[in-house]
């Protein structure tokens, strides 16, 4: 029997981490993995901050996944525009959607339109070099920001933007944002929550590492700290053990000493819903409305109060959560920006004829988790594809459906990609750094066919 080959869209950790489930199966099946973006990773090159350098050592992992012969890298192919998924459908035997979710969501309040109001998905592929979002209208010119949203990536936002410039230097933030932020203004970050700590989503380090930083005052909003008889007793069950390190971590934040005069401010707000942003062409201020909390102790919601207060501020950053895109013919929950699965097989599939599609990661389970949360999220995945495969669920095409799939970009390998990786390492050594990125398509595309014999042409696939 030949062996079932299978594609899997997108190459960040849950990409990875599927091909890496696959390999070691005893399946003996081979890898094909598209990205549309020459360099892969996904978001542990344009997501996981670059002050937290450590995080990114996963990608050694997946480097030596990589040179597994029956793995290949098919960079710069974006599906749905450079090649169809039906198409792919019928070439490969089964399909892993492993694209994440890409989509940052705005402020649901009037005036998220105005300039300066931007999403987190937008200020963290800035700083990090994704080349969508190089060009970026960002003004860093006003002493004051909002951050909306108590999660691990407004904590990211937050600090990148009080971190002090010789310290981002030693990173590999991208080249433009190191600049922009060695001119910004901005001294001061509002980071707002609309429900209290308890509900907060941040977890311990993360909160510690920025309740930390040197040369910032921390100015904690105290009403919110006190805790009912009931949101005591919450506490102490070793069940919320986490939840409690946080609220400990705040608490001794707020007992500290803010009246010394620092270079940048931390204001840590809660029970506060944005209800406007204000501004004539471009964000001046943000409105709020002051919140309580409703129902069971294990699960507050925030109630709008009738208190209005506003906070003025050059720029404010949605940080509420992403959502994946849609993708053509594949069925999708726009409630949940996510594509419906059980346990990684797409619901609604006839199991027939096309390859069947699977899904691993933010795409598969909504916008949550660690990194490693993916190795197990994509192995639940496999088990699955395997199985099926296994019980006769779906064939093995014969070789002669396997005709080359012709590619409308110039497809990067992981040699290529290994070429702008040794180029991106090489400038950053120059300079004390890590990696410089490069952050435009083309200039990818030029060092990573430079080494190549002969010029690029249209290639395939399959
Ligand atoms: P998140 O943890 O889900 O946080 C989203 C925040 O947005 C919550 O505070 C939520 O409040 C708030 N929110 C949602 N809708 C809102 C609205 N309409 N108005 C006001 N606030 C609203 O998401 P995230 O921060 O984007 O992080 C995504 C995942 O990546 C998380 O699992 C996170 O841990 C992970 N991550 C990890 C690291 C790390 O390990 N260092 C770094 C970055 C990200 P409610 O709770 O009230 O809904």
């Amino acid at each position: 029997m030949s062996e079932p080959h299978i594609a899997i869209i997108g190459s960040g950790p849950s990409g990875f981490f599927a091909a890496e489930a696959l390999l070691k199966s005893d399946a003996g099946v081979r890898v094909d993995m598209f990205d549309r973006l020459p360099t892969p990773y996904g978001l542990v090159r344009s997501g996981v901050a670059p002050d937290h350098q450590q995080i990114k050592q996963v990608v050694k992992v997946f480097d030596a996944l990589a040179s597994n012969i029956k793995f290949a890298f098919f960079g710069n192919v974006e599906v749905g525009s450079n090649i169809s998924l039906d198409l792919l459908r019928s070439r490969y035997d089964a399909i892993i959607l492993a694209y994440g979710a890409s989509a940052g969501t705005p402020l649901p309040v009037p005036g998220s339109h105005l300039s300066q109001s931007i999403t987190a998905t937008d200020f963290v592929g800035w700083y990090n070099g994704h080349p969508d979002f190089t060009r970026l209208d960002l003004s860093l010119d006003n002493d004051s920001a909002v951050v909306i949203g108590h999660g691990n990536v407004a904590i990211d936002v937050a600090r990148i933007l009080l971190s002090d410039h010789a310290r981002l230097a030693k990173t590999d933030i991208a080249d433009h944002a190191l600049e922009a932020l060695r001119r910004s203004r901005v001294r001061r970050v509002h980071m707002v929550g609309r429900r209290g700590p308890i509900q907060a989503s941040f977890t311990t380090a993360e909160l510690r590492e920025l309740l930390g930083m040197p040369d910032v005052r921390i100015v904690v909003d105290r009403e919110a700290l006190r805790l009912d008889e009931q949101e005591h007793a919450f506490l102490e069950l070793p069940i919320n053990a986490a939840i409690k390190r946080n609220v400990d971590v705040i608490n001794a934040a707020a007992a500290r000493d803010c009246s010394r005069e620092k270079a940048k401010e931390l204001h840590l707000t809660f029970l506060a819903s944005p209800v406007a942003i204000e501004g004539s062409d471009r964000v001046s201020a943000v409105q709020f409305v002051r919140n309580q909390l409703e129902g069971p102790v294990n699960d507050r919601k925030a109630v709008p109060g009738t208190w209005h207060f506003s906070v003025l501020a050059g720029l404010t950053i949605a940080s509420i959560g992403f959502r994946g895109r849609p993708l053509e013919n594949v069925p999708f929950d726009t409630r949940r920006g996510i594509i419906p699965n059980v346990e990684g097989r797409v619901m609604g599939e006839a199991l027939h004829g096309a390859a069947p599609l699977y899904v691993a990661g933010w795409i598969k389970r909504g916008a949550t988790g660690i990194i490693g949360t993916n190795r197990a999220d994509a192995g639940e995945t496999v088990r699955k594809l395997l199985s099926d495969f296994r019980e006769g669920r779906w064939p093995v095409k014969d070789d002669r459906q396997r005709v080359n799939v012709p590619l409308m970009s110039p497809r990067i390998d992981f040699a290529d990609w290994r070429r702008i990786d040794d180029a991106e390492c090489r400038a950053g050594r120059e300079s004390g750094r890590p990696r410089r990125k490069m952050v435009s398509i083309d200039a990818m595309l030029e060092v990573a066919v430079r080494g190549r014999e002969g010029a690029a042409t249209p290639e395939t696939a399959a």
